[in-house]
């Protein structure tokens, strides 16, 4: 495989004009930018070694690219064997596209208070698939890897999703936890300053 460090560079450029063009209307974006991903993830050659490294314990969310402005992010998703979020939502739209293995995702819904979540569906995304969520077209999912070897995704969200305050659900009732994700190269560099 001859690494390709181009295509993400070209990646950032064309969805850097989409957002300059299309000035926050979320329609607009996700149409024009989703087949930028798709292309993207149709080809294996480009992400960096450094950002393709699962942990044995938890699935890592590697900053790829943050937009001077805080208008997108790209973020590679690398998921161990079994490995799987909770129940999460974004608060900000995202495409999320497949590029090695495969990962499911299951969406839900807020139940009547005190009861559990509603499933409203499952994907299961392949290399080349591209999946959104927004608050608009529903927020709330969980995913995990299918595959019992590493599986990686490319996600892209409309903000720094690494610093944005969001939620994680108990499925069972609804109720709700505040968190911030961050990103593993922040805890990479932080292990390496300490
Ligand atoms: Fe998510």
């Amino acid at each position: 495989m001859t690494p390709n460090p181009s295509r993400f560079a070209h990646f950032i450029e064309r969805f850097t004009a989409v957002i300059d063009e299309a000035g926050g209307d979320e329609p607009a974006i996700l149409a024009a930018g989703r087949p930028l991903l798709q292309a993207l993830v149709s080809h294996d050659d480009w992400l960096p070694e450094a950002c393709a490294q699962p942990d044995t314990q938890y699935y890592q969310q590697y900053l790829l690219h943050a937009d001077p402005q805080d208008r997108f992010s790209v973020v590679s998703f690398v998921w161990g064997p079994g490995q799987k979020t909770p129940v999460h939502n974004h608060t900000v739209w995202a495409l999320i596209g497949m590029m090695r293995g495969a990962e499911r995702g299951e969406r839900f819904a807020l139940g009547a208070p005190g009861q559990p979540m509603v499933a409203q569906g499952v994907d299961v995304l392949q290399p080349g698939d591209v999946d959104m969520v927004s608050p608009r077209l529903g927020d709330i999912h969980r995913v995990s890897n299918v595959h019992d070897r590493v599986s990686i995704s490319v996600h892209v969200y409309g903000g720094n999703i690494g610093r944005i305050s969001r939620h994680v659900f108990d499925a069972s009732n609804g109720t709700t936890k505040t968190f911030v994700s961050g990103y593993s190269n922040d805890r990479a560099s932080a292990h390496r300053a300490a």
